[in-house]
């Protein structure tokens, strides 16, 4: 597929030591958001890579898939669906928990959101230990959704989160050893 090189982007990403707590470098990619070719770049990249993939939903998991996630939806003609943290959607809803270090986290989407056979991409910003995108996965998969790729910006390449998907597509433009 088209795999656009977007490792110059590196240089926009800022990692804050101890955020959010001790030990954790934490990667901001709030410095790529605002400047204006790179931010280009990232989505041209996503859209390059899952145009003609025949994609009906874009996915965002809350909260910074919520910014990739449009932007992506609307390059490639699909919709777009928020994963939201518990008790934010108003309608009917399915929900998935999964393991944190310390204790558990939830999301849920809307009963409604997508049908039996729909072509979905998931996107996040950062892959990590990659839990929060397998409960994402389990969501949709409960649903009958087909899913044709999981998208993230940044993959934190020493933590093997992406071992957790060997059945799935999974694209990160941005790789940190
Ligand atoms: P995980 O479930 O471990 O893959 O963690 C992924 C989620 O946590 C994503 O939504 C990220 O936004 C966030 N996250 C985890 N680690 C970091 C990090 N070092 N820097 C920025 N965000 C992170």
């Amino acid at each position: 597929s088209n795999l656009i090189n977007c490792e110059p982007l590196k240089s926009l990403v800022r990692t804050v030591p101890d955020f959010p707590k001790p030990g954790i470098l934490f990667y901001d990619i709030t410095t790529l958001l605002k400047d204006k070719t790179g931010f280009a770049q990232l989505i041209d990249a996503f859209a390059a890579y899952y145009i003609g993939k025949d994609i009906d939903l874009v996915l965002g998991i809350e909260a910074r898939g919520f910014i990739f996630g449009p932007a992506l939806a609307y390059r490639l003609n699909a919709g777009f669906v928020p994963v939201r943290k518990p008790k934010k959607l108003p309608a009917k809803t399915a929900r998935v928990s999964y393991d944190l270090e310390y204790g558990t986290d939830s999301l849920e989407i809307h009963l409604d959101a997508i049908q039996p056979g729909e072509r979905v991409v998931i996107v996040d910003d950062l892959l990590a230990t990659g839990g929060t995108m397998q409960a994402t996965v389990q969501l949709v998969r409960q649903m009958g959704g087909v899913i044709a790729g999981l998208g993230f910006a940044v993959e934190l390449d020493f933590l093997k989160g992406r071992a957790k998907f060997p059945e799935y597509d999974v694209l990160s433009l941005l790789h940190y050893d």
